[in-house]
């Protein structure tokens, strides 16, 4: 891992393992991975001189070769109901992460790509274009950084994060490369240390990489599905011509067959669209659709954002297909519209992408 080009190498977003195997090639012992992460992970700390525990040979020795960099925060947005949106820069362009604090628990809601390559009609990440994966020290930063300032603002009484969830900018199982570092890192005990329960991958259905997904991480998963039949699905999410309502169930029931961390169900994301989705005809087909599929429901009251054609479903359509659902022995939620004010709710991150790589490219993995 150590080069001998002399380019510092950033210990953020390395894992337990890569560390143990960096303190080793440079003539340390073993304990010393442990011992930076707990500075790094636990208390925040992003400088090696401030390390109480290393002595000042080690110190000086490690300040030679590595970094502890992470990206900085361009701006901070407090939505009247408490969620916060920052805006972390990557050279030219900027990502979102989103802070959703609740009664007894905070989430927080992190991007995997910078923008998205697959193009579903109703998100405004698509429409920003995409521009590449985040590598894992990036995808690491946003919540080193939330939960620093959460830390630094405890006089503000801000809830601890206690969930992640990959719903921001971006696929990430088009990211796995990048994405299982980080996991490991939220994980470990010796990194953010939370349960595998309490970690959600959101995708819109990469059948092939949710079976790779099984063989190499065990957290909640989320299908977007926004449709009761490919005919619907394939206008909003164009991914659906590659990969079928049919065939993500089948990788996605597979998928928590062996997981601990979905207790037997998928969560399953179904956005409302006025006159798109939202009919009765189309809670008797999602039915159908999910017959052998043990799952929740959680429904997204569409949250807008400029020049595009849709709607929010109202209240009425929304409550009459949730207890459609609900009638049939669904468990069904309808989720709380957050962060509205700042352009942070579901579906309205968008970011600064600058747009330089054919999306075909990407889909075509
Ligand atoms: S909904 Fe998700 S997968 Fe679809 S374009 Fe938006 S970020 Fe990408």
């Amino acid at each position: 891992m150590f080069n001998k080009t002399n380019k510092k190498i950033n210990i953020l977003g390395k894992t337990r393992e890569e560390l143990y195997d960096f303190f080793i090639k440079i003539g340390e012992e073993k304990f010393r991975a442990e011992q930076i992460m707990k500075w790094i992970y636990k208390r925040y700390c992003d400088d090696v001189s401030l390390m109480t525990d290393f002595s000042k040979n080690l110190k000086n020795k490690l300040k030679n070769i590595i970094k502890i960099d992470h990206l900085d925060i361009e701006s901070e947005n407090i939505s009247q109901d408490g969620t916060i949106k920052w805006v972390l820069k990557i050279n030219d362009q900027n990502i979102e992460t989103v802070y959703i604090p609740e009664i007894n628990r905070a989430t927080l809601c992190i991007s995997s790509q910078i923008g998205c390559a697959l193009n579903c009609k109703f998100c405004a990440t698509s429409y920003q274009g995409f521009n590449r994966n985040l590598n894992s020290y990036e995808i690491i930063s946003q919540i080193w950084y939330a939960m620093k300032i959460i830390n630094d603002r405890n006089n503000f009484k801000l809830k601890k994060i206690t969930n992640i969830v990959m719903m921001g900018m971006g696929e990430p199982l088009l990211n796995l490369k990048n994405l299982v570092p980080a996991i490991k890192i939220i994980l470990d005990n010796y990194g953010f240390g939370l349960s595998k329960r309490r970690i959600t991958i959101s995708t819109a259905g990469i059948s092939p990489v949710i079976k790779k997904l099984g063989k190499l991480i065990d957290v909640k998963l989320a299908i977007s599905l926004h449709a009761p039949n490919d005919i619907i699905r394939n206008k909003i999410m164009p991914i659906n011509k590659k990969y079928n309502i049919k065939s993500i169930l089948l990788s996605a029931k597979k998928y928590i067959s062996t997981s601990k961390a979905n207790k037997g169900k998928i969560s399953i994301e179904y956005i409302m669209l006025n006159e798109i989705n939202d009919k009765t005809e189309h809670a008797y087909q999602l039915i159908n659709c999910l017959k052998n599929i043990p799952c929740k429901i959680n429904l997204i009251p569409w949250n807008p954002f400029p020049y595009v054609k849709y709607k929010c479903s109202n209240f009425n359509k929304i409550n009459n297909f949730y207890k459609i659902l609900i009638k049939h022995g669904i468990t069904t939620t309808i989720r709380k519209q957050r962060g509205i004010d700042i352009k942070a709710a579901c579906g309205q991150l968008s970011g600064n992408v600058i747009n330089r790589i054919n999306k075909r490219n990407i889909i075509n993995f």
